[in-house]
């Protein structure tokens, strides 16, 4: 026989003591019956009990009075089918302290088999403080999602406020721009008189008073056109009128009113399309939107140069485009000229002309009959404005506020 193995075996034996007694957490050996035979100083400190007080007691001595009876039960199914794993997966354990106070634990069970009988080890963890974080997490988490919820409903007030206002201001600006007009157009009726000499000659003071009287008078009822008509799109006031007319014949009268403005700057307004296109829309509103991108195109391309007008059946609809060889625009503006009011740059004479809400009217407008208007252009090449308007059935959309 070996002289060394008894002093082996002693070692092995210290080094598994050493082990068992620096574990953190609870180790119960445990006998079929549930009689505890061995246990670690972490078991002590955990329940309270001296290592005397415990062993040959029954594991139920540190569960509490009433599940007592559900864990006999779950011993016995254990013994029947013993496996490593933890125990009670899903529930909330709790254990039972000497002073019969109670904490979380999580345990962990391995059989093992010993010439005594199978036997099971049992590890317990007291996981009082994680639970303790997670309720504060949890607790946290409550108060934020309360105080979300309070914000979320202070931001649905103060946007039903917004909405309020914006429709308040789009009426007070729809009744606004109608009183306006009124004398507006005393204004410029008499200055017309007036300029026309029919009740005495003017002197040349005289008359370029009045011609500035009747330009100004004229951009002030263009300003108050256009805020009228968005206002009554924001609004939700403007209702469309759409029919199915010979777009062609309409196209030709509108451009025939605005050639003498190319006329003037000795400009080329070409017509491409042919004499039988149709077209759904409201009559008036498209005579609107190609009034603006026309007009645009003549104001902002130099004399002499080309603007193209050109129509035609597509597969989506009508596609009507106005390009022009005129000042173009960046690119990176080619989203905000269609905002409100605003103007880039001048004109080509220098002077600012116009509104800056007539893009923002022939989007809505366009987006309104259930189409999209789309801008290519190139500063100092040109401008190409094109959109499609859907055939008859496709439903018409209202513009967002
Ligand atoms: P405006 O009353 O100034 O014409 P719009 O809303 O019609 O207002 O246009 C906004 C701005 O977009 C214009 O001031 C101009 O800077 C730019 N723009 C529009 N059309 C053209 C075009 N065909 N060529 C170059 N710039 C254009």
């Amino acid at each position: 026989m070996n002289e060394t193995e008894p002093h082996l075996q002693v070692q092995s034996y210290l080094r598994f003591r050493d082990l068992l007694e620096a574990a953190p957490d609870a180790i119960f050996e445990v006998e079929q019956d549930g009689t505890i035979i061995l246990l670690n100083a972490a078991a002590e400190a955990i329940f309270g009990y001296s290592r005397e007080e415990l062993l040959g007691q029954l594991v139920e001595e540190l569960i509490p009075q009433n599940v007592r009876g559900t864990h006999q039960q779950h011993r016995a199914q254990y013994v029947q089918h013993p496996s490593v794993r933890p125990m009670g997966v899903g529930l909330e354990l709790l254990a039972k302290r000497k002073d019969g106070s109670t904490f979380p634990v999580e345990i962990s069970l391995s059989p093992i088999r010993s010439a005594q009988g199978n036997r099971v080890i049992a590890v317990v963890r007291d996981i009082t403080a994680r639970k303790n974080s997670e309720a504060e997490i949890n607790a946290l988490q409550a108060q934020f999602t309360k105080s979300l919820s309070e914000a979320n409903r202070q931001l649905e007030i103060r946007n039903r406020e917004v909405e309020r206002a914006n429709r308040l201001k789009s009426e007070f600006l729809a009744s606004m721009s109608h009183e306006l007009r009124t004398p507006l157009h005393t204004i410029i009726g008499f200055s017309d008189l007036l300029a026309e000499e029919l009740k005495g000659p003017l002197n040349d003071a005289q008359k370029r008073f009045v011609e500035h009287i009747r330009t100004d008078s004229r951009h002030l009822l263009e300003l108050i056109s256009d805020t009228l008509d968005l206002s009554k799109i924001e609004a939700g006031r403007l209702s469309l009128h759409p029919e199915e007319f010979n777009a062609s014949e309409a196209l030709a009268g509108w451009i025939e009113k605005l050639r003498p403005l190319a006329n003037n700057k000795n400009q080329n307004l070409i017509e491409a399309y042919r004499s039988d296109l149709r077209v759904f829309a409201d009559p008036i509103r498209l005579k609107e939107i190609l009034y603006n991108l026309i007009s645009n195109a003549i104001k902002f391309t130099a004399n002499g140069g080309t603007i193209t007008v050109e129509a035609d059946a597509v597969e989506k609809g009508t596609q009507f485009r106005v390009t022009d060889n005129g000042i173009g625009i960046p690119e990176s503006e080619h989203a905000a000229i269609f905002d409100k009011f605003y103007q880039l740059g001048s004109t080509t004479k220098g002077v600012r002309e116009g509104t800056g809400l007539g893009l923002a009217i022939t989007k809505s407008l366009v987006e309104m009959h259930g189409g999209q208007i789309l801008v290519r252009s190139t500063p100092g090449v040109g401008s190409v404005f094109e959109f499609v308007l859907p055939l008859r059935g496709a439903a018409p959309k209202r513009p967002v506020p």
